[in-house]
């Protein structure tokens, strides 16, 4: 297969995608070796059609603010892989949303989804809507406004979403009601719902934890403990938060958050109630970081700043956003002794980054592993709801420490360079590709 090739023809093909270029490049890059070995592969299209997402939906979204203006967002679903399950992946509402965006993130859930080991194709959907500054009203009738337009596509066994960046239990509330008023059934359609109707405990933190737990994987292989490592954290949403409090837990220093206005630097590391208080007012009060230093003087503030040139640390998260970690941030990290980035975010890191971080043979693990935490738990959810049962939170949480095991030994057996590196791009692109590419075979050109 000539990987350049396919790239180019969907350069050409899909203009104006640099996300989803980007994503797509960096798999074909990890798996030309694996597709040399299986000519069929050519002749079938297959990397083709794994490449371009089985459909897209595209819709208007009206809804009515609280002036009783009318307002007008787009929506979008891409249903990229259904090879080894429904349709799985979250909806994001930000103003940044395209379809750029939202094509990597369903072509990356797909290989993360088969990474799990748990029966989930790959999707993502979202709308250029910001729910910043909206009133709760207004949000749930943006949210009603969504489902009206999308649910047709959607079901338990068709296509499940969950939330993203904009999209926490709230949100993933009010969709999963109107989608029940709907299609009059109640299913586990969604994930990431109140406990009260079939969410699962755990699944808030799972995405943050599971990369935690992952990190401790990738520690354990050079017999490093986590106790007393300075770490930095980009973003203060569900996923920075989490990986935060995990990280306070296991006796790490937290010594950076961040949101989109600017970053918090702690060069002793956060205390357990300076973290609380940013928990609180992120999570809950819809409030900014840059208030925190009225509260904490001795935290500094950094407006417009990303962490990574701010603070030494040993260890990175990235857990904001794509691309968000560029190679001066990743050269300024290894010039401070940086031993190991874990993905919280997808795609947070540029592909300078990421050579450079590969070139340093550091720890470095992609999002479609380290963050794969939350879709199994997910996949753990819709499985609840399956069999009408609920599993203890240590119950969930004891499958999510086996999954995150089980997905970085499959990065090691298919990312082993040598006896003292791993390439874990490598190992979770190989991985994840072949379980759907074998699917995909054995189901016919559909
Ligand atoms: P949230 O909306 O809860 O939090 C996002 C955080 O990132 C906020 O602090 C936000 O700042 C900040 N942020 C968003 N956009 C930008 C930007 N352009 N520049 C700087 N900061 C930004 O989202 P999540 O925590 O759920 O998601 C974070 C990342 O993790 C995303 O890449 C998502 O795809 C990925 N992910 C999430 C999973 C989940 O279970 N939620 C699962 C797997 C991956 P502000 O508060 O100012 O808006």
């Amino acid at each position: 297969m000539k990987t350049e090739e396919v790239l180019a023809d969907l350069r050409l093909r899909f203009p104006n995608e640099p996300e989803y270029h980007q994503a797509v490049e960096e798999v074909l890059s990890s798996i030309e070796d694996v597709c040399n070995e299986r000519p069929e592969y050519e002749r079938l299209g297959l990397i083709e059609r794994l490449c371009i997402p089985d459909r897209i939906f595209a819709f208007r979204v009206s809804w009515i603010d609280d002036k009783g203006r009318v307002r007008s967002n787009m929506g979008y679903r891409v249903q990229h892989s259904n090879a080894i399950g429904p349709y799985k992946g979250g909806i994001r509402f930000h103003a940044s949303v395209n379809l750029s965006i939202l094509k990597f993130l369903a072509f990356e859930q797909t290989f993360k989804n088969s990474l799990t080991t748990l029966a989930m194709g790959g999707a993502k959907g979202g709308s250029d809507f910001s729910p910043r500054g909206k009133s709760n009203m207004e949000i749930m009738r943006f949210c009603q406004a969504f489902v009206a337009e999308l649910w047709r596509q959607l079901g338990a066994d068709t296509d499940v979403p969950a939330g993203d960046i904009g999209v926490g239990a709230r949100e993933v509330g009010y969709m999963y009601g109107y989608y029940k008023k709907m299609a009059r059934e109640f299913t586990g359609a969604f994930t990431g719902k109140g406990i009260s109707f079939g969410g699962s405990l755990m699944r808030p933190e799972a995405t943050g934890y599971g990369n935690c737990y992952f990190l401790l994987n990738m520690l354990a292989t050079r017999g490093i403990d986590i106790k007393g490592k300075r770490v930095a954290i980009s973003g203060a949403g569900n996923v920075a938060n989490y990986t935060a409090k995990k990280l306070l837990e296991l006796g790490a220093k937290v010594v950076s958050m961040s949101d989109s206005g600017g970053s918090i630097i702690a060069p002793e590391g956060l205390t357990q109630e300076q973290f609380e208080y940013i928990f609180d007012l992120k999570t809950y009060e819809g409030g900014r970081l840059s208030e925190v230093p009225e509260r904490y003087p001795e935290l500094q503030y950094h407006s417009g700043q990303r962490p990574w040139k701010l603070v030494q640390c040993d260890i990175a998260m990235p857990s904001a956003t794509q691309n968000e970690l560029d190679e001066s941030d990743a050269e300024a990290l290894l010039a401070g002794g940086c031993f190991a980035v874990s993905e919280g975010a997808n795609m947070p890191s540029t592909p300078g980054a990421v050579h450079r971080f590969i070139d340093a043979r550091i720890l470095y693990a992609p999002g479609k592993a380290a963050n794969a935490g939350g879709v199994a738990t997910s996949g753990l959810e819709m499985a609840q709801n399956s069999q009408k049962l609920s599993w203890t939170a240590e119950e969930v949480d004891a499958k999510l420490q086996g999954i995150m095991a089980d997905i970085h030994a499959k990065c090691v057996q298919y990312g082993r360079v040598d006896d003292s590196f791993v390439n874990y791009v490598r190992g979770a692109n190989i991985a994840g590709f072949i379980k759907v590419a074998d699917a995909m075979m054995a189901q016919g050109v559909l």
